[in-house]
């Protein structure tokens, strides 16, 4: 075969960058960017005081961690700037059936042999009647259900955060500044482009101003302003899959000590979050349209909420799925411009600092490839897919026939990725990570078991363990997480002290 030449790339090198927008997406990669590029790169935000940002995004995953590192932020200082607490997991309420509930950790339930996962043995000691819940192996979930955390050396207690979305963005809006970003103020009512290439060449201000530059960073929220409206970049709908479209959100005062926990409650049309910072506390119902109107959303989200009011109920819409491109062209699509699903697995301000990561390690500095384009959209494609199946996963698998919205659920057809995982666990007890997956093979089980896949099988390596083996293995597992756990200070006490600084 012939070795074709590499395409050259395709426009002049990367100077000048704009990001439009300055929500959590556009402070993330703001700070990112002007943190590893700022010397190269003349970088300027713009947003506006009238448009608000969305206000909701208060539960992360672990992965949120590994970007703080990126840009060198100091955990004390934005735990007390952000009022955030920890998160060990998601207690899911009712949604295995009515009053039926498990908890996705992120942590690693047992410990795996090479041959198979803990699970295998786990299900042998069921058969033998010498294993107990499955999370009684798991040191995140008993140490969330006991109310206690600390750090532990080696991140031995895997975990995330619950923050406030509104002092997060303003958080990393001072670290940005401090890197040398510019931030304008004004509102755009026009992007400028290039006919012959098609590539955004201004954004034009209500002040008049025109803001030129080389390359453009999407992150205007629903309104997806620059790859949506000019570029005209298509969007998948996923609500085939995905019925929930509508949000009610509010915040209410703290009448507990926080949890380091969310709680994901499900309803008869959808499910309610309720997650715990320092001085408050943020709740939404999730909801589908077709099954509840807003009125009933707003009340039942008002029956089920402790303490009195911050804020008044608002009602957010948005379309479950995907830009058909994230990049296309001299503009990067990044947070909501970019698609949604849902909130249901905290997965979003997660694919926005994922995908902050995958730019910078293919920042077009010396100008656009389009096979880098390419790569770029493939890899967060696959991403997003692979979540939106494990987010289909809780609502298809469920006992619950109570409501029409949650036998339409259980009886829609799904993707075949998604069959294809639910058939091998549920014959096999086995699962596979696949290669750029975020969600790894603990949390399919956690969730699959959860839900109510019991394997028909295990492994034979838990076959050949006789009862006094077995039954040591897992107690040992067992009374590990207990005397862990039984030494950990409770959580809020914790939280208060460090970001105290002691
Ligand atoms: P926005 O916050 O909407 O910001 C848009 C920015 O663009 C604003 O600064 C605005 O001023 C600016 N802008 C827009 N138009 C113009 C214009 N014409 N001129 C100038 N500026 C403009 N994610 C999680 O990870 N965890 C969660 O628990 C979670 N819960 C959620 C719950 C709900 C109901 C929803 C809808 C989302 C949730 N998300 C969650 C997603 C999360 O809220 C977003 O990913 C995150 O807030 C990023 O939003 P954004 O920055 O893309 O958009």
């Amino acid at each position: 075969m012939t070795q074709q030449p590499s395409s050259p790339a395709a426009t002049k090198p990367i100077r000048r960058v704009v990001i439009a927008g300055g929500g959590t997406a556009g402070w993330s990669v703001a700070a990112a960017i002007s943190k590893v590029l700022g010397k190269i790169l003349d970088i300027t935000l713009i947003e506006s005081d009238e448009i608000m940002t969305v206000g909701v995004g208060e539960a992360s995953i672990p992965a949120m961690l590994a970007f703080h590192n990126l840009i060198e932020l100091n955990e004390q200082e934005f735990m007390a700037a952000t009022q955030a607490t920890f998160k060990l997991g998601i207690n899911f309420e009712n949604w295995r059936d009515v009053k039926q509930d498990y908890f996705h950790s992120f942590g690693h339930t047992g410990i795996d042999h090479w041959t198979a996962g803990f699970q295998h043995f786990w299900h042998k000691g069921v058969e033998r009647k010498l294993a107990s819940d499955f999370g009684d192996y798991c040191l995140e979930l008993k140490a969330a259900m006991a109310g206690r955390f600390a750090h532990l050396p080696n991140n031995k207690l895997n975990y995330a955060y619950h923050l406030d979305a509104t002092l997060y963005a303003k958080y990393l809006r001072k670290m940005s500044e401090s890197f040398g970003i510019k931030r304008m103020e004004g509102k755009i009512n026009k992007v400028e482009t290039d006919a012959a290439t098609g590539h955004i060449t201004s954004l034009r201000l209500d002040s008049g101003v025109n803001l030129e530059a080389d390359f453009f960073i999407d992150c205007t929220g629903f309104r997806a302003l620059l790859i949506g409206d000019a570029m005209k970049v298509g969007y998948q709908d996923w609500s085939n899959w995905l019925f929930c479209d509508s949000a009610v959100a509010v915040q209410t005062e703290s009448v507990a000590d926080a949890i380091p926990y969310t709680r994901s409650i499900a309803h008869e049309a959808g499910w309610q979050w309720r997650i715990p910072l320092q001085h408050r506390v943020g709740n939404g119902l999730v909801y589908s349209t077709k099954y509840i109107n807003d009125e009933d959303a707003q009340k039942t989200l008002l029956a089920n909420i402790q303490g009195p009011l911050v804020t008044q109920p608002r009602i957010i819409r948005f379309k479950p799925g995907q830009r058909e491109a994230t990049w296309r062209g001299n503009c990067v699509a990044l947070g909501l411009s970019s698609g949604f699903l849902e909130p249901l697995e905290s997965t979003s301000i997660y694919l926005i600092q994922r995908n902050v990561i995958r730019l910078l390690q293919m920042f077009p500095t010396n100008g656009i490839s389009p096979t880098d384009v390419a790569e770029f959209n493939r890899q967060s494609d696959q991403e997003m897919e692979h979540i939106r199946d494990f987010i289909i996963l809780h609502y298809h698998v469920t006992n619950r026939r109570d409501t029409q919205f949650w036998r339409d659920c259980s009886s829609m057809s799904i993707p075949p990725s998604l069959q294809h995982r639910i058939d091998l666990f549920r014959e096999t007890g086995r699962v596979f990570r696949a290669p750029n997956e975020l969600f790894a093979e603990n949390s399919w089980i956690q969730v699959m078991l959860g839900q109510g896949i019991m394997p028909q099988q295990h492994h034979q390596s838990a076959d050949l363990m006789g009862d006094a083996e077995l039954s040591g293995f897992l107690n040992n597992i067992r009374s590990n997480v207990s005397k862990t756990v039984a030494q950990l200070p409770p959580h809020l006490d914790y939280v208060k002290r460090y970001a105290n600084g002691q």
